[in-house]
C-alpha cells in the first residue's frame, strides 16, 4: 500500500453513502491541508464537489487532531504527531445520476474520484493506492467492479471486474478512472492492440449489447488508423463504455482509457432490429466523440489545461478545438467506418449548419469568445442564450469543417485537417503521460495557425480569424461546392421548433430528435412567431423569443403562457396549423398569462426560418476521399 492510500466502500446504498477512509503513512510536522475539486475536467462548470461530504473526521493513535474548514473545499489537520499514520474519515453522499459525480443506491453504484477523494495538498504527484470495497450484505455478493484504474500488484491486487486493491501514480491519475459498480453486463472487442468492453447498466435483458459492439469496433479502428496510420495502435491497451441507460437521460464525459455515457433505453438496439434508428445512430456518434477524446482533450491539450487547476475557473479560448474538433469527427468516423452512407451524413453536417443558422446569439459571440466563457455562459443556459451565444461544439464543427475543406480543395487532397490532428498528437499527444518532464505539454493559446502550416504547408491565419474568432457566417456554400456538393435553402417543417436543451451534452441529441419529429409532420410552416416554445398546462409556453423576431417585438418573453391564438384556444397543435395556414406579414393577437396576469399581444408575422440541405451534384474525387478516406496523406487524382 502506498504512503497515500484510500479505502472507499458503499457503507448505506439505501442513503446514497460512500465512506471514504484516507491514510497519510507519514504526516508532516506541520500542518497537513486536503481538498477535493471544485470541478471535474472535461465539463467546464464549477460544481464544488465539497457540499456532498459529511463527517470528516481525522484520527491518530495517542493525539487528538483538530480540524478545520478552510474555506468551501479546504480543510486543515493540525494538532496530530510527525511522521506516523494519520487517517482522515467523511462520508459522500451520491444522489446524482449524471455522468459527472457520483451515485449510489441499491441497484449499482458509480464515482469519479474527483467526488469522492480528497487530495492531500503538495503531495498530488505521489503515487496513490486505493481498496474498493464490496458493500456488506448477501443482496450484493454478485457486484463487480468496472473500471481502467490499474490494479495493484501482489495478492491484495484486485481481479479483473473485482473488489480489491488499486493503484495510480499520481492524483490526476486516481480521478481520471471513474468506477461503476453493480451487476452490469459486457460485451468486448478487439482492436488497435486494445482490449474495448461495453459496460452496461441499467437497461434490463432487452437490448442487442453483441449489436453495439460490432458497430463501435470499425469506428474505434478509423479514429485509430487516423491517429496511427503506421502503428494502428491505440493509446491504451484496455477502454472501457461505462454506460447507464435511463428513462430520459444523455450525456458523456471523457477520461483517459474510458468514459461514462448516459443514454435513453430507447436509444440502444434491440435483438431482431435491422436499421439503425436516429436514436442509435446518436448513441452511435456519442460513443464516437468521447472515444476521439481519448487521443483530443486527454493527451493533446490546451497548454493551460497541463497540470489542470481544479480549484477554479481554466480558462481557454480553444474549446472550439477540442469540443468542436471532436464533435465534427464523431459522425465523420461514423460515415469512414461505414456506420452511415453519405446522404445521412451530409444530414447530419445540414442539421449541424441550421442549428447554428437557428440562433441570433452568433452574430455577437465568436467560438473563441464562446470557449473562453463556456463556464459562465454555455454551461449555464438561460433563455436569453440563443440570442447571445453560439455554441462552440456545433459551431466548432462546422470551422473544423471549412478547414478540413479548404485545405484538401488547396492541396488536391493531398493534406487534410487529419493531418492537423496526427502533427499534435505526435508533438503532445502520444507520450503526454509517459514524459511529464519538461515545458509546455500542450497547444498554446495563439499557436494553432502555426501547427496547421507546418502541418499542410497552409497559411490559413485570415480564415481561422474569420471564421474562429468572428462572428460572420461560414462560407459553407463557397467550400463545399468543389467536393460536387449544393448547399440549398429548403421550406422549414413544423413550427418554431421545440424547447432548446439547457444541458450542454443533451443539445446534439436534442437536436437529432427534433430533427425526426420534423421529419415526422411534413406540414410546411407558413410563417412564423420567432419563438421556441414548449407544452406546458395544455397550453403553449414560450421558452426563449429571438431578439428581434415577432414575438419580443410584440412583448412576450420567456415564460409567458399562451392559452389563446386570435381568441380561440391556443395548444402545441393549433399554433403549428395556425402557423402552417398563415403568411408573413398577417397580424395574429396572442393572450397570455405572465405570473398571474392575463395579457394581450398582437404580433406581425414573419417569414418562417429557412433549413439547409447539402445535395450532391454529381461525382467528385475530392468528395470521396474526403468521406472514405482510410490511407492518409495520398493524393487523390
Ligand atoms: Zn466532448
Amino acid at each position: 500500500m502506498e504512503r497515500i492510500h484510500y479505502r472507499i466502500r458503499p457503507i448505506d446504498p439505501h442513503a446514497h453513502l460512500f465512506e471514504v477512509t484516507l491514510r497519510i503513512a507519514d504526516a508532516p510536522a506541520d500542518a497537513v491541508v486536503i481538498g477535493l475539486p471544485a470541478w471535474i475536467p472535461g465539463s467546464y462548470m464549477i460544481r464544488d464537489f465539497s457540499r456532498h461530504v459529511e463527517a470528516l473526521v481525522a484520527s491518530q493513535r495517542g493525539s487528538e487532531p483538530r480540524v478545520r474548514k478552510l474555506d468551501k473545499s479546504h480543510w486543515r489537520i493540525e494538532g496530530h504527531r510527525a511522521r506516523s499514520s494519520l487517517t482522515v474519515r467523511y462520508r459522500v453522499y451520491a444522489w446524482d445520476l449524471s455522468v459527472r459525480a457520483a451515485h449510489l443506491d441499491a441497484t449499482h453504484g458509480f464515482f469519479n474520484g474527483t467526488s469522492v477523494f480528497v487530495f492531500v495538498a503538495g503531495r498530488e504527484r505521489e503515487p496513490v493506492s486505493v481498496d474498493i470495497e464490496r458493500p456488506a450484505g448477501a443482496r450484493f455478493a454478485r457486484w463487480r467492479v468496472a473500471t481502467t484504474l490499474p490494479p495493484a500488484a501482489g495478492k491484495a491486487g484486485a481481479a479483473l471486474w473485482g473488489f480489491g486493491r488499486y493503484r495510480t501514480s499520481d492524483y490526476d491519475e486516481l480521478v481520471d478512472h471513474p468506477v461503476e459498480m453493480g451487476e452490469f453486463r459486457t460485451e468486448g472487442f478487439d482492436v488497435g492492440g486494445c482490449r474495448h468492453e461495453i459496460v452496461l447498466t441499467g437497461a434490463g435483458g432487452r437490448v442487442d449489447l453483441e449489436r453495439v459492439a460490432r458497430d463501435l469496433a470499425p469506428v474505434c479502428a478509423a479514429q485509430i488508423a487516423l491517429f496511427e496510420p503506421t502503428r494502428k495502435r491505440a493509446p491504451v491497451s484496455r477502454y472501457l463504455f461505462l454506460t447507464m441507460a435511463t428513462p430520459d437521460g444523455y450525456g458523456g464525459l471523457e477520461h483517459r482509457a474510458s468514459t461514462a455515457l448516459i443514454c435513453t433505453h430507447d436509444d440502444l438496439p434491440w435483438p431482431g432490429m435491422r436499421d439503425a434508428t436516429d436514436g442509435y445512430r446518436g448513441f452511435l456518434g456519442l460513443a464516437s466523440h468521447e472515444y476521439f477524446h481519448t487521443w483530443h482533450v486527454k493527451r493533446i491539450k490546451p497548454a493551460v489545461f497541463d497540470p489542470y487547476d481544479l480549484g477554479r475557473e481554466s480558462h481557454t479560448s480553444l474549446l472550439w478545438i477540442f469540443e468542436g474538433f471532436t464533435s465534427y469527427y464523431d459522425d465523420l468516423m461514423l460515415r469512414r467506418a461505414g456506420v452511415v452512407d453519405d446522404a445521412a451524413y451530409l444530414k447530419l453536417l445540414g442539421k449541424a449548419i441550421d442549428r447554428v443558422l437557428a440562433g441570433p446569439g452568433r452574430l455577437l459571440q465568436s467560438t473563441a469568445e464562446s470557449s473562453f466563457d463556456a463556464w459562465t455562459k454555455y454551461y449555464r443556459q438561460d433563455e436569453n442564450s440563443p440570442n447571445s451565444i453560439v455554441s462552440y461544439y456545433v459551431k466548432g464543427s462546422l470551422v473544423a469543417l471549412c478547414l478540413d475543406l479548404e485545405i484538401r480543395a488547396k492541396t488536391r487532397s493531398r493534406r487534410s485537417l487529419d493531418d492537423v490532428m496526427r502533427l499534435m498528437w505526435q508533438r503532445w499527444g502520444r507520450d503526454f503521460y509517459s514524459s511529464r518532464a519538461g515545458a509546455a505539454h500542450g497547444l498554446g493559446e495563439d499557436a494553432f495557425a502555426a501547427v496547421l502550416k507546418d502541418a499542410t504547408g497552409l497559411d490559413l491565419r485570415d480564415e481561422i480569424a474569420a471564421w474562429a474568432y468572428g462572428v460572420d457566417d461560414l462560407p459553407i456554400a463557397r467550400l463545399v461546392a468543389p467536393f460536387g456538393i449544393a448547399f440549398e435553402p429548403v421550406p422549414a417543417g413544423g413550427a418554431d421548433g421545440g424547447a432548446g436543451s439547457a444541458d450542454p451534452r443533451g443539445a446534439k441529441a436534442v437536436t437529432r430528435r427534433a430533427g425526426a419529429r420534423r421529419a415526422a409532420t411534413p406540414a410546411a410552416a407558413g410563417a412564423s412567431i420567432g419563438a421556441r416554445t414548449g407544452a406546458r398546462d395544455g397550453a403553449v409556453a414560450i421558452v426563449s423569443a429571438d431578439r428581434d423576431g415577432p414575438a419580443a417585438r410584440a412583448g412576450l418573453s420567456a415564460g409567458d403562457l399562451v392559452i389563446a391564438i386570435d381568441g380561440m384556444r391556443c395548444t402545441e397543435a393549433s399554433l403549428k396549423t395556425a402557423l402552417a395556414r398563415a403568411r408573413p406579414g398577417d397580424r395574429m393577437t396572442m393572450h397570455a398569462f405572465r405570473r398571474h396576469a392575463l395579457m394581450r399581444f398582437d404580433l406581425s408575422l414573419a417569414a418562417p426560418r429557412v433549413e439547409h440541405v447539402l445535395r450532391v451534384t454529381g461525382p467528385s474525387a475530392l468528395r470521396r476521399h474526403w468521406l472514405e478516406e482510410r490511407a492518409p496523406g495520398r493524393g487523390a487524382a
